[in-house]
Formats: C-alpha cells, sequence, structure tokens
C-alpha cells in the first residue's frame, strides 16, 4: 500500500535477548551504519533465565567497557561440591570439592547473575556510543530476499514488513500464577505455533511498516520465526527429562548453599545448586512426575513451584530446605539441536538459540548466543562501510557451525550425566559412575569457559583448512599460511590470551587484553624482541619502513578520512629491560599520531609483579614475532618481522583498497 511508510537501513536485528544486544553493541561502533533490533515483547517483564558468564564472555564484555558492572553486581562462582547418595541409600553425603573453573584460563572465573542485568549493560553501553533503543512490541510479519540482488553490495535486499504491536498483546502469558515464571516460553515445552499464536492475530496489529535491509540477524531465540521463514530445519533430538527450575532465597541447613553443587540422591533425582546474586539460589530439579495430555505433551499450566521444590526436598534428605522469597520458576525438556543453514545467501543470519538448542545447566547457552553475533557482527560492520569484501561474511557459518556441534556434543554427556540414576555398584551399567562424572565435569572446564575455542583455516585464519570443507558454508582457504613455531602458546585459530606489560611511556602494568577494546580495528601485535641489540632493531626498523611506504597495507585499507591507525592498531612489546630504552628509540610507524600508549615492555613492575609475557606467550625474546589479531581478538597470522609480504597477502585477500 502506498501509505505503508518505507525505509532503507544495513542491519535489522530480530530479537533483543544476549545475541541481539551483542550484535547491536558491536554494530554500533561501525559508525554511521543504519541498524534497528526489534524485540516483540513489551520490555516490562524481568526475572530469571539464564544466569551464569563465562570467562571468555567476561573478557569480551570487557573489552566494550562493561565487565566490572557485572563483576561487582553477580555473585562469584569459585568451588563445586559433589554429594551422592550415603550409605544406607535414603541421604546425600558431600563425596568432593573442586574448582568451579580451572585456574589460569583467563583472568576472570565464572559468574552467576541473571539474564535481565545483563541486558541492562548492554542497553546502557549501546546508549552511550548512539546506537540504537530497542524497539519492542514489535516483530516481522513477512520476508523475502530478492535473490537477484543478493551479490550486489549496494543494495537492500532484504524486505521485512514489521508489525507494531498494541502493547497489552506483547505481555506474555504467565499461566495464572502469581509468581513470574518463564512456562511461557519454556525449550521443547512450548510449539513454535502456541509461542507466536495470541501475536499473529490480526487485533494485535497497531501499525506497520516496511523496511528494505542489506543484513537480517534472526536473533528470535528457540522457536526462531527468522529460521523458519527460511524453511532451515533444527537437526537433533529431544529427551524425555523433564527439568523444573526455581530461584528462591532459601531457608536451609545444607551446608554448601553458597557453593555450586552437583547432588545425586539414590532414587528421587538430582539437583544442581547454583548460588546466585544476593541471598538468591537457582535450583535446576529433575521433575519424576509431570502430567502430560493424550499426544505425550507436558501440561505447563500444571507445573507449580511448589512441586519443583517437593522434589528438591526429596533429593536433598535429610537435610531440610524451604524458602522466605521465591522470584521466578520454570519448566523446560532438554533437547540438543543444531539448524541445518547458518545463513541464507550471507544476507539472512541465524544465531544464538535459534541455531543451537541443549539443556540450561551448563550454562553455556546465552554465553555461546552472544559469542555468536561476537563473531559475526564485525563483519557486517566492515562490509557495510565498505572495508571488507562479502566473502569474509561465509566465515560467520563455517566457524559458529563447528562450536554449535560442539556444545551439542558437550551438552549431551552432560545433561546424561545429570539426568541419570547414579551406579549402585562397579556392576551396574546402566548407572553412573560418581567417579565419571566428576571427570567429565572437569574435563568439561576448558570447553565451558569459551577459551578454548579453535576456529579451522579460512581466509581469516592464517592456517591449514580441514580437508573436508564445511558443507553448509564453504570458504576460502587462507593463502597464507603461519610459521606456527614462532610463539608455541599462541595457537592461530584461537582467541589471543592476556598477560601483563608495562607501558614503556609510565611503567603502568596493562593486560593486553586491557589494550585491545572491540572498536572493530585489526590488531598488529609486534614481539619486537630484544631492541638493545642493532641488528634486532634494523629488523623493526626495515618493518616499520615498509609500514610506512604507499605500498603497505596500512596506507592501502585505512580510509583517509581516518588516522593512521584507525584500522590498524599496532601493540609493540619488547624485551630489553624498560629503563634502558626511550619510547622515541622506537619507529614512528609504530606509535602513529605520536601516542604514548603504543609501545609496551615485558618487565618487573613496581607494584604487580613480572608479567613474563616473552615466557608465557612462547615468543623468542631475542627475535620476537608479529602476531596479526582479529577485531574479536582471534588470531589471524603469525609471522616474522621480515614476512611483510605474507601480511600483505593475508590482507589482500578481503580488505578493499580505499583510494
Ligand atoms: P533469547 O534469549 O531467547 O532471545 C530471543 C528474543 O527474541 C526474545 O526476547 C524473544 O522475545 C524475541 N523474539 C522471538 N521471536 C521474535 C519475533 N518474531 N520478533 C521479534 N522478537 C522476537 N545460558 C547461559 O549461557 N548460562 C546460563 O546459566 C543459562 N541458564 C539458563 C537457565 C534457564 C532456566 C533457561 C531457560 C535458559 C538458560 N540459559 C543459560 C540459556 C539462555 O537463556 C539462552 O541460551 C539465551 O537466552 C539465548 O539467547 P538468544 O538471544 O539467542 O535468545
Amino acid at each position: 500500500k502506498k501509505d505503508v511508510p518505507t525505509s532503507d537501513i544495513d542491519v535489522l536485528i530480530v530479537g533483543a535477548g544476549p545475541a541481539g544486544y551483542m550484535a547491536a553493541a558491536w554494530l554500533t561502533r561501525f559508525k554511521g551504519l543504519k541498524v534497528r533490533i526489534v524485540e516483540k515483547r513489551d520490555g516490562k517483564i524481568f526475572a530469571g533465565q539464564a544466569d551464569g558468564l563465562q570467562c571468555r564472555t567476561l573478557e569480551v564484555l570487557d573489552s566494550f567497557g562493561f565487565a566490572d558492572r557485572a563483576w561487582k553486581d553477580a555473585n562469584h562462582m569459585l568451588e563445586i561440591s559433589f554429594w551422592n547418595p550415603d550409605e544406607s541409600g535414603k541421604g546425600v553425603v558431600r563425596t568432593g570439592r573442586i574448582p568451579d573453573m580451572m585456574p589460569g584460563l583467563s583472568r576472570f572465573s565464572q559468574i552467576v547473575l541473571h539474564q535481565g542485568w545483563v541486558e541492562s549493560y548492554f542497553r546502557d553501553n549501546i546508549r552511550k556510543y548512539g546506537g540504537p533503543e530497542v524497539e519492542f512490541s514489535t516483530m516481522p510479519e513477512r520476508m523475502e530476499i530478492d535473490e537477484s540482488a543478493v551479490d550486489n553490495d549496494a543494495a537492500y535486499p532484504v524486505k521485512v514488513v514489521l508489525r507494531h504491536l498494541k502493547e497489552e498483546a506483547a505481555a506474555p502469558e504467565q499461566f495464572g500464577h502469581k509468581v513470574l515464571n518463564g512456562l511461557f516460553r519454556s525449550a521443547n515445552l512450548v510449539s513454535e505455533k502456541e509461542e507466536d499464536s495470541g501475536l499473529a492475530k490480526e487485533e494485535t496489529k497497531a501499525s506497520v511498516e516496511v523496511v528494505n535491509c542489506k543484513y537480517v540477524i534472526g536473533c528470535d531465540g528457540a522457536h526462531s520465526w527468522v529460521r523458519r521463514q527460511l524453511g532451515f530445519e533444527m537437526i537433533g533430538e529431544h529427551t524425555d527429562y523433564v527439568w523444573g527450575v526455581l530461584d528462591i532465597v532459601p531457608l536451609t541447613n545444607f551446608p554448601d548453599i553458597r557453593n555450586r553443587c552437583a547432588i545425586h540422591s539414590a532414587e528421587c533425582g538430582s539437583v544442581m545448586v547454583i548460588p546466585r546474586e544476593g541471598a538468591l539460589v537457582r535450583f535446576y530439579i529433575q521433575l519424576s512426575e509431570v502430567e502430560r495430555d493424550s499426544d505425550g505433551r507436558v501440561k505447563r499450566s500444571k507445573i507449580t513451584p511448589e512441586m519443583i521444590l517437593a522434589q528438591a526436598q526429596k533429593i536433598m534428605a535429610p537435610y531440610t530446605i524451604t524458602y522466605e522469597e521465591i522470584q521466578w520458576f520454570t519448566a523446560y525438556q532438554i533437547g540438543q539441536r543444531v539448524v541445518n543453514e547458518f545463513s541464507a545467501h550471507n544476507r539472512v543470519f541465524i544465531t544464538g538459540d535459534a541455531a543451537h538448542t541443549h539443556s540450561p545447566k551448563a550454562g553455556q547457552g546465552m554465553n555461546t548466543s552472544m559469542m555468536d553475533t561476537y563473531n559475526l557482527a564485525w563483519k557486517i560492520g566492515e562490509v557495510c562501510q565498505g572495508l571488507a569484501s562479502r566473502s569474509v561474511l561465509s566465515t560467520y557459518g563455517y566457524e559458529r557451525s563447528m562450536v554449535a556441534h560442539d556444545l551439542i556434543n558437550f551438552d549431551k554427556k552432560f545433561a546424561k550425566l545429570f539426568s541419570g540414576k547414579p551406579a549402585k555398584d562397579a556392576a551396574d551399567e546402566a548407572g553412573i559412575s560418581l567417579e565419571e562424572f566428576k571427570k567429565v565435569f572437569e574435563q568439561s572446564h576448558f570447553f565451558a569457559s569459551g577459551v578454548s575455542i579453535d576456529y579451522n583455516g579460512s581466509l581469516l585464519i592464517a592456517k591449514p583448512s580441514p580437508a573436508v570443507e564445511d558443507k553448509y558454508n564453504p570458504v576460502r582457504p587462507s593463502v597464507v599460511v603461519s610459521k606456527c613455531n614462532l610463539a608455541s602458546n599462541i595457537p592461530v585459530g584461537q582467541r589471543f590470551n592476556s598477560f601483563k606489560v608495562l607501558n614503556q611511556s609510565d611503567a603502568r602494568p596493562w593486560h593486553m587484553h586491557e589494550l585491545m577494546k572491540s572498536d572493530g580495528r585489526w590488531r598488529i601485535i609486534v614481539f619486537a624482541g630484544d631492541v638493545l641489540d642493532k641488528p634486532q632493531m634494523a629488523r623493526l626498523n626495515k618493518f616499520a619502513a615498509h609500514l610506512d611506504s604507499d605500498s603497505s597495507f596500512v596506507s592501502k585499507y585505512t580510509p583517509k578520512n581516518r588516522p593512521r591507525n584507525g584500522l590498524f592498531h599496532f601493540l609493540t612489546v619488547h624485551s630489553s629491560p624498560r629503563v634502558e630504552v626511550e619510547l622515541h628509540d622506537f619507529p614512528a610507524a609504530l606509535r602513529p599520531d605520536h601516542d604514548y600508549w603504543s609501545v609496551y615492555v615485558d618487565d618487573m613492575s613496581f607494584h604487580e609483579g613480572h608479567g613474563e609475557a616473552y615466557k608465557n606467550y612462547g615468543v623468542d625474546k631475542k627475535k620476537g614475532c608479529v602476531v596479526v589479531v582479529r577485531p574479536d581478538q582471534y588470531v589471524s597470522l603469525l609471522c616474522e618481522l621480515e614476512d611483510v609480504e605474507a601480511i600483505e597477502k593475508f590482507f589482500a585477500e578481503f580488505l578493499i583498497p580505499q583510494n
């Protein structure tokens, strides 16, 4: 119709959950883009949902500048206790304690606070950097892709009709309970039809508009409308185990109530205890008796906080438990599925729970969802700004489908251990051995922390590609190969780890990650080696002279309206004694725009010890090396100071010259 408002935008984000907020925050750093984020709910309700923030997620939130808020507000989860049937089989007894996260993985440890707070930090951050406000009570009702235009950089090939809802229509159903609950969206207990049947009715509509988009990011959760429009399927299975979740301020004589606990009873199932912010504690409880309708579906309206608590009381006996306050409850059925495609034409992308679902107990969903859009949005940002070619976009599905499948495999093991019955003795093969449980838990630390992700070779990761290309998103292999032996602890494809170094100018210690903000820039980390050694300084000067030349990647790809370090951020770390070297000994190309925050040293600090960066990164103190790091902190390329040609070839594959 003629009178329907129509506009062109760069990116439409559908859904304001963790994935949507991360996408919006990241795209906000790419100035000049028109980005909108729509959310079908009214935005007024918030308690419950996800609560665990893993180390890697905190590193990323820190790079946006607000991990400190979460760190202060959250409960810090440091220890896990295992409780198992006692000898009589009638009660439970503590059988072991281990650290919740393996020490040394990250400068952060796991923390817990509810999803609503995390989302509010995002909203503040997006506002601070001039990004879009979430448009609540708004959902897409139609999407069409003009396939003839998908390869045209300048086109807006995705047409979306947006429906603005009447406010009362957007409030989620609470099933007659006074206590806030998440039953309206419980994983696997709600069908896709039920999820939006109310909102799809004609009377919910206040108005419509048309937006023509360059890109659409589907961040609309497990029942994703975007995914269904594309005809993509979730592949996998769901189990019959039904779990209840209770957020309460408990009254109990159980001694480990402020520890994370895995409690297995002999006959009544298991409980996972998660101490939360303030005096709140979350219980994940396996429900043994749930009412189902004739076709086997769990009756959501029959799930009550009382029945969840009654089950916990049985499992935790002889300890007693009740509560002085209840904040939220829900129930869900475990299912592990991954979408069969992550994007359509690299124009519409599926992310977060829309792309993978699994059980919540391992604390992965919110984290993985945010990391999906953290992987994707900078690539869209660079393409929309005309800095990179569209070829970089296919690395999203390539990299994240691998993570999604790893996550599902991990979750299957984890959920089975939690849902199974403890083995009665060594001969009980059907039961779960408690030793096995503890072992898998310990092994899971590395994966669960989020720091173990290792992207395969591609045009963005200079290492050999696996022999078989990912069938969904074939990507070009890298034209150069890293010299991985130059830094034994800087694995190409993994996130660049962080150790402390000192600023050459003022002796202040910094964690390397603190210097690597999420601002859309590539990092060129120059381990300059021993610069007091004349031949080594000559190597450094030669490298810098190339950077200064008109033919260097810095000159070619940095937009003319940006400062010299506007696309490539140089961080130099040398290994000579700090007091024997001056800042101005370093070539100007390595400290562009006369800044004092480009040159660092691996040396003893006055108050915070020695970061031992060269030793920890496994870099030779004499001759150093060069590391190219992506805007999302993943290592792309490792080479020697002489290998400027390799760096040139690497960037020439996907960056666009800015004449
Ligand atoms: P969602 O959070 O589901 O957000 C999707 C958003 O899109 C919603 O706001 C929805 O209203 C909106 N939307 C849907 N359809 C439309 C549409 N058509 N138009 C507009 N908007 C739409 N994860 C962890 O990492 N750690 C944990 O400790 C953890 N604990 C959990 C505990 C429980 C009880 C549950 C239920 C989940 C838990 N999870 C946890 C999982 C976590 O909540 C999800 O994985 C995460 O929220 C997924 O983020 P998302 O942004 O992809 O999707």
